[in-house]
Formats: structure tokens, sequence, C-alpha cells
């Protein structure tokens, strides 16, 4: 029934482009209930919000050209249930059908107690699948949890790097070396020789080849190192009650960070593991942390000099300011911009004539805002949970 109703009302839905659930439910409500009149009427409302959805999703990929079909095909179905459908026990869910509540007993996930102990269930999340061979429910719950998100007082800004995640914390840059780059390169030689000697051996399927990948242990390594290093900022954010300001990236193309690698799997590898991997963990723990995030958009954050508004030209990763003549390191002047990109964006800041200010004091943006950066070898932040007070290394 509920695919029935559901495969009724995406036609109506692509045809007139309605991508308001309000509107869909106003439209058609009284059509669903007379198709069903047997079915509990909040199923017409919740299947207006999952038609919504999946037409949504449909009218953006034709947008893009990704599909020629006139409507969005329905293959997997799970039936949405909002507060009024269920009603959820510790052991049990009770659903509200066409015949009445039935109630199944609950098999929970491990993490079903953690969250179930500590998070309110969403008021208008569960959604179940049926599996009709095994005569199983699988029933998703959405918890959400009051976040305690703070409004920012500040903002700590981060520019990832193919080789450094660089922070600009307390007006002072810290870059931290990441090696990514290396140990990407490392594991992409060490696969091909690997893969090179074993196809010509056993030929390309063969499983001596991927026992052998299985104990680089690529993933894990660069996760820990990934998830170490979001931590380590994102504590710091919350100790100071800022926010985290990240580039907002093209969905295909970090070209600043790709434009001098040729070879196209390497950088699709690179493009992988460093740059996005990086951001979703901050974000991640952002979220787990309740530190609120922010995206600004890094276009020229690397080639305008912020005190001068001019052209920085480089020699590798250093670069002087074609009115000022003062040196910047590249990600250093990425941070700062992307920093005070997000006073900007924040609404409740001014620039001033002397620079920028932040809650009336001013910015210490110098001519030596390039030298102050702090360089933290990885072995070094490894060890950390989070930055020590001075935190001042050798260079
Ligand atoms: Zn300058």
């Amino acid at each position: 029934m509920y695919r029935e109703m559901l495969i009724q009302l995406l036609p109506y839905a692509v045809e007139n482009e309605v991508t308001s659930y309000i509107m869909l439910k106003a439209k058609n409500y009284d059509f669903l209930r007379s198709l069903y009149p047997q079915l509990p009427s909040h199923y017409a409302y919740t299947v207006c919000q999952d038609a919504v959805e999946r037409v949504k999703g449909f009218l953006r990929k034709k947008r893009r050209g990704l599909t020629k079909k006139d409507y969005p095909e329905v293959k997997n179905i799970s039936i949405w249930l909002d507060e009024k459908l269920f009603r959820l026990g510790y052991a049990f869910i009770r659903i509200a059908t066409h015949r009445g509540w039935v109630e199944v007993p609950l098999e929970t996930h491990k993490h079903y107690w953690r969250y179930r102990n500590s998070w309110e269930l969403a008021k208008y999340h569960a959604r179940i699948k049926l599996d009709k061979r095994e005569r199983r429910l699988t029933v998703y719950l959405v918890f959400k949890r009051d976040v305690g998100e703070y409004k920012p007082k500040n903002w700590i800004s981060i520019d990832v790097n193919e080789d450094n995640v660089t922070a600009l914390i307390d007006y002072t840059p810290i870059i931290f070396e990441t090696g990514q780059k290396r140990i990407t390169l490392g594991y992409y030689y060490r696969r091909k020789r690997v893969q090179e000697k074993w196809d010509k051996k056993l030929g390309p399927k063969n499983r001596v080849k991927k026992r052998i990948f299985e104990k680089f242990h690529e993933r894990d390594r660069k996760r820990d190192i990934r998830s170490k290093l979001a931590k380590i900022i994102v504590v710091e954010a919350k100790k100071r009650r800022a926010g985290i300001v990240l580039e907002k990236l093209p969905k295909n193309a970090p070209k600043r960070m790709l434009e001098k690698i040729r070879d196209r799997q390497l950088r699709h590898r690179i493009h992988q593991s460093a740059f996005i991997g990086i951001q979703k963990a901050i974000e991640e723990k952002a979220r787990e942390y309740d530190v609120p995030v922010i995206k600004v958009s890094p276009k020229n954050t690397s080639r305008i000099c912020p005190i001068h508004n001019a052209l920085v030209v480089y020699d590798g990763r250093f670069g002087v300011c074609t009115v000022g003549g003062e040196v910047w390191h590249r990600d250093v002047l990425a941070v700062w911009n992307l920093y005070l990109r997000a006073l900007q964006g924040d609404g409740g800041f001014a620039l001033s004539s002397g620079g920028f200010s932040l809650d009336g004091s001013p910015v210490p943006l110098g001519s030596t805002a390039t030298s102050e950066a702090v360089w933290i070898e990885k072995s070094r932040w490894l060890r950390w949970n989070s930055l020590p007070p001075p935190y001042k290394t050798k260079r």
C-alpha cells in the first residue's frame, strides 16, 4: 500500500515540480486517504515526506543530465513513520497499521542503547524496511540531541594542504605536518610494486596481492592520523568557545592543491585521502563536541595579501606581497584570509579603517604575521591530546 501510494504520488510531484511537503500533502491528502481508507491517516503525511525527498533528488539529477527517466524509480522502500505511527518501548516497537497496532520485538544493535539512553527520539523519524523472505523488519531510528552548539566568540580557521594542516589559533598560525603526501605516495608505489610482481605470476585477480594489501593497514593509519588531528583542533576550539572555519570545497576539484601533480591516478588518490578526509574528520569531531563549523569560499585565499589588499607573488611555498614587500607562507596566508572571511561573513563584525577588528579589539595582523608561524612535526602532535600551553617548537 505504501509503495502504491508512493508510485501514485511521484509523477504528479515531478510534473508539477513540487518540492514542498506542505504543498504535496495539501494537494494529495484526500486522494491518498481515499486510496487506502483503512490505513492510519498519518501514512498520507509520511508518504508525502518520502516522495518530496525522492523528487528533490531526482530533479537535481535531471538538471545535471544524470538521468533520462521521466520519473524517479522506486526500488528500495523503507516506510517512514512519524510520531503518531510508532511507539518505542525498550525492547519492542509498536507500529500503527491498517489492522491496528502491531507489536514487534526488537533485536537491538549495540549503538542502540548508547543513543537510547542519552538522546531523544526525533519527532518525525523512524523508517522500517520489510524483509519478506526473512520475515523481518529493519527499523531505522533517528535520534536527535539538543545540540548545545554555542554562538562562537571567535574562529579557528583551517587550511588543509597536501602535506600539512594549518590552523590559526589565537592569531598564531600553527602548521601541523601530516606527511600525508609521503604516506600516500609511499603506499601508492608499494602497492604498485606488489601488483606488478604478483599479477605477472598469478594474473590480475590473485589473492596473494589482496592479502599483502591488507597487511599495509593503509586505511587505518590514515584514519588514525586524521582523527587525532581533528580532535586536537576541535578541543582547542571548544576550550575557546570558538567556531571552526573550513574551506568550502568544490565537489570534485581541490585545484589549488592538485595543480602540480601530473599523474592522474596519483591525483585521485591524494585527493581522496588527504584532502577530503581531513575536512570530514574535523567536521565529524566538531559535531561530536558541538563545535560550530562554517565554510567559506577559498577563492584567492592564498593570493591576496589582507594587509595591503594586493597580489602575492610566489616562488615555491613562499610569496612576496607586491605592495608591502613582506613575505608570506602560502598556508599561513590562507588561514588568515579564511579567518577574515569568516569575520566578514559573520555579520556581527565591522571592518574598521585600521584593518579588521573583533569585539572592538584589533586583530594583530601586522607585517610580522608571517614569521610567527609555529611548526609542529607529526611525530610530536601524534602523541598529544591537545596543544600544550605555550606550543612553541623549533622551526
Ligand atoms: Zn602586503
